[in-house]
Order: C-alpha cells, then structure tokens, then sequence
C-alpha cells in the first residue's frame, strides 16, 4: 500500500529558466525504441551472465521522454532502459484530484481503496492552493476497530518531535476514533478555532 505522504510529497517539479515567462510544457513526447546489447562471442541470441534478474536477451526496452517549453526554449530529455509504463486516471490514483471543503478545512486524497470507492487517507490543508509539506496541517485516516467498524484518526500540525504517529509522520494533536471523515475534519477545524486552549492542555 502507498503511504498517502509519498503520493503528495517527494515529487520535483521539471523546471525551465529562472526566466521562463509561462513556465508550461508545450510538448510531451515519449519515444519507445529497442536497443541492440553489443554482441558477445555467443553466436545465439541470448547472451550469458551471472546477474539472476537479467533475462539475457541480446535486446531491451528503451523509452526516451521529451519535453519543449517554447517560452523559454527549454528541453528536456529523460530516457532509461525497461522503463514500466502506467496510463491511468485520478478517480484511481486520489492524486490529482481537486481537494474538497470538509468543515473548515481542505481534504486531499489518496489512492482509493479499491477502483471507484472512496479512499482511506487524506492529507488535510488550511486552503484549496497547494499541498505542500509547508501547508500541509493535518491528516485523516481510516482503520477497523475491534468490531470491525470503520473509525477515523484525526492528527493535526506535523512535527517532528510530535507525540502522535499517524502514517509515517509525526503530529502534535491526534483524534480519538471517530465514526466519519466529516467528523474528523470538524475536529482539526475545532482544534485550529483555539489553538491556546490546546496549548494549555498540552503543556
Ligand atoms: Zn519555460
Ligand atoms: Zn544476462
């Protein structure tokens, strides 16, 4: 399973020049071409090595991916060998999908459990902008309790000496169980209205 925070964060931007005044790609190409190993004394075609995961083809996969600004005239070119390829979609992969108003906050989703379902984690900000890690205020997300009952953990304000682990981040506030994700997002929108009050209790 994907940790939602990997399918937010960790993602660079391909930039153009410091100048570029529309920073766009014009174009996306991809090239897929086969590439020849430089033969070896063999005279079959499949060559022998020691590596287990080599298939000992004479051939490969090559996929070169192009990019052209024409603003700033930048290009980039990216290639590698056996290269997988996904064509998919946000109802599938959570990311890229617009974030939704819930309570006073903004939920981000992450991959659905299962194809057209809904998903088990969302990274929560304080506006519909950006998430970033700089933005990001909270997360949400599910588990089964004893019962088997679907329960959602809220966490507020990642920190890294926080005492709450929720995913693979640390927080400063984090929810008992609660029963809906509108619940949970009330309950970091509740937690952002009196931050002293929290100070206090947590002191
Ligand atoms: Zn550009
Ligand atoms: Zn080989």
């Amino acid at each position: 399973m994907d940790l939602i925070e990997e399918t937010y964060f960790g993602w660079d931007p391909l930039t153009h020049a410091d100048d570029c005044p529309v920073p766009v790609w014009d174009t996306v190409e991809i090239r897929r071409s086969t590439g020849v190993r430089p033969a070896g004394p063999s005279t079959s075609d499949a060559h022998a090595c020691t590596n287990p995961m080599c298939e000992h083809a004479a051939v490969f996969g090559r996929v070169q991916l192009r990019l052209l600004c024409r603003d700033c005239g930048t290009v980039r070119i990216i290639s590698g060998e056996g290269l997988s390829e996904a064509c998919t979609h946000t109802s599938l992969t959570g990311w890229g999908q617009h974030p939704t108003r819930t309570g006073g906050v903004w939920l981000w989703p992450g991959r659905p459990a299962i194809p057209g379902g809904a998903p088990h984690q969302y990274l929560v900000t304080q506006q519909p902008a950006a998430l970033t890690r700089a933005t990001l205020h909270g997360i949400i997300t599910g588990y089964h309790d004893s019962t088997g009952r679907q329960r959602w953990i809220a966490a507020a304000v990642p920190d890294e000496d926080g005492a709450h682990h929720v995913s693979a981040l640390r927080w400063r506030h984090s929810s008992p169980g609660l029963t809906t994700v509108a619940e949970a997002a009330d309950w970091i929108s509740a937690l952002h209205i009196r931050p002293q009050r929290t100070l206090v209790v947590s002191v």
